[in-house]
């Protein structure tokens, strides 16, 4: 029988080494050979019936999925004996009975859900996307292409200035093709990622494994494109990946802050095929969306806010909706936290903090004492090297608050703190960001700190 072209055998593994337990995987899969069987369908070598048995047991269905999802349609599989398909079992690793006896469902690490984790934020759905005359189209096609991917528009490329909706339409047409194909291969990744995961490939010699990740992907979203300005070699492994997958019809979205043609040295072959789908507009949004996409965010932290209060701050925050967000964040957190109601006077407030000018009145001990004051726990605490909870939580506070009011390298944070070096910084400040992410009631805390220590700032 005639072996399947490399890069479709490729591909196949790479589906099965993401879906099937490892040790399985290397011990029957690796290495399996793969053909194409007479009548149009994919058979696979197995050395004996003994094995022939297993995998039909098995590891059917995952292989018939990889090959589905790999080829784009669907294919009968069949094992087939031959007695020279070895399995390169290492004799200390192989069990004397091969795990046949195990219900299917266990070789499995994920059937339907997804093979990768996206790190995709749950309330970026359409359903919590606002629809306004600034954004409807590129909102009309991201939905249509989530209803029909590969077919409807291909590529998709959405562009618009910082804070208008990017990554929440792609994030939203990623949670929208799995709920309605729950086996597709979706690959969702900021465009920095790709390069770096490029750059890194090279060095380690493994392009190949790089390119069959993304070349099995079914909808593959790379979010900020632009990022490729200026990165040739990277340009040019787009470029292949581009026409690989959109030559076996997958669905490809881009994102990006300007229209292709006006990123700075992007290729014009890369440029031309960015234009071949569709191109839609993100433009920031009018005053009735502004309002709408407040009421939105209010309402989804479950707080209301008075007519006098939307106008207000929709009128002052014109050009961007993250900004926006965070005005509404705001409000609700210091009314929590102060005990208030949400009024036009403390939107007032937010605002002038929102739009304040930084000047050099701040100082780092003002945080420290600000944060020790506030968690009752002592400077030269926070500065040694003691590691209980309650110390090293508001030490890790203390360093996101000086980076994000002050600006301080993370090696000159560290001075501050007892000397910490730089890697232990960052990820103290990385764990204040993702509780706040996570816990409503501790965000709402660090940026009532963080309200009044700008507001020491502006007067
Ligand atoms: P970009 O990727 O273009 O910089 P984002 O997608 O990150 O922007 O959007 C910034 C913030 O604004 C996100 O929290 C997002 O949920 C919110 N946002 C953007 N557009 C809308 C909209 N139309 N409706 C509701 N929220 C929106
Ligand atoms: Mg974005």
């Amino acid at each position: 029988m005639p072996a399947l072209d490399p890069r479709l055998t490729e591909q196949i593994r790479a589906h099965l080494a993401r879906t099937i337990e490892p040790h399985l995987y290397r011990q029957w899969l690796e290495h399996a050979p793969f053909e194409g069987g007479l009548d149009g369908g994919i058979d696979v070598g197995v050395p004996n019936q003994f094995a022939s048995d297993y995998f039909e047991k098995s590891l059917r269905g995952p292989i018939e999925t990889a090959v589905n999802v790999s080829l784009g349609m669907t294919r009968s599989v069949r094992f087939v004996v031959r007695p020279d398909a070895t399995l390169p079992v290492r004799p200390e690793v192989a069990p004397a009975v091969p795990p046949a006896a195990a219900p299917a469902a266990s070789v499995l690490v994920q059937v339907a859900s997804p093979p990768r984790d996206l790190r995709l934020n749950p309330d970026y759905s359409f359903d919590q996307f606002v629809v306004g005359p600034s954004n409807r189209l590129a909102h009309a096609a991201a939905l249509a292409v989530s209803e029909a991917p590969g077919k409807a528009y291909n590529p998709l490329f959405i562009h618009g200035a910082v804070g208008l909706g990017k990554t929440h339409l792609l994030q939203a047409l990623c949670h929208s093709v799995r709920a309605r194909l729950p086996n597709a291969v979706i690959d969702y990744l900021p465009c920095e990622e790709f390069v770096n995961a490029y750059i890194a490939s090279l060095k380690e010699q493994k392009v190949e494994q790089f390119r069959a990740r993304y070349r099995g992907a079914d909808v593959l979203l790379v979010d900020d494109v632009h990022f490729l300005a200026n990165k040739t070699g990277s340009q040019e492994e787009f470029f292949h990946m581009f026409n690989a997958l959109r030559n076996a019809s997958r669905q490809l979205v881009f994102s990006s802050d300007a229209p292709p043609k006006d990123i700075p040295t992007l290729e014009e072959r890369l440029a031309s095929r960015f234009n071949w789908g569709i191109v839609a507009r993100l433009d920031p949004p009018l005053f009735e969306t502004r309002a709408a996409i407040l009421r939105q965010k209010a309402q989804q932290r479950g707080a209301v806010f008075p007519d006098d209060v939307v106008d207000f701050v929709a009128v002052h925050i014109e050009t961007n909706i993250r900004d926006l967000e965070s005005a509404a964040l705001k409000l609700i957190a210091t009314a929590l936290v102060e005990r208030r109601a949400i009024d036009i006077e403390l939107a007032r407030r937010i605002l002038q903090e929102h739009t304040a000018v930084p000047s050099t009145r701040l100082t780092v001990a003002d945080i420290q004492n600000a944060v020790s004051r506030h968690f009752h726990v002592r400077i030269s605490d926070m500065q040694s090297r003691k590691r209980n909870r309650s110390i090293s939580v508001p030490r890790q506070i203390t360093g996101y608050l000086i980076r994000t009011l002050l600006d301080i390298p993370l090696q000159d944070i560290g001075g501050y703190l007892g000397g910490k070096d730089h890697t232990t910084i960052m990820y103290g400040i990385g764990r204040v960001k993702a509780k706040m992410e996570s816990d409503f009631q501790f965000r709402a805390t660090i940026e009532h700190l963080a309200a009044e220590l700008r507001r020491l700032q502006s007067t």
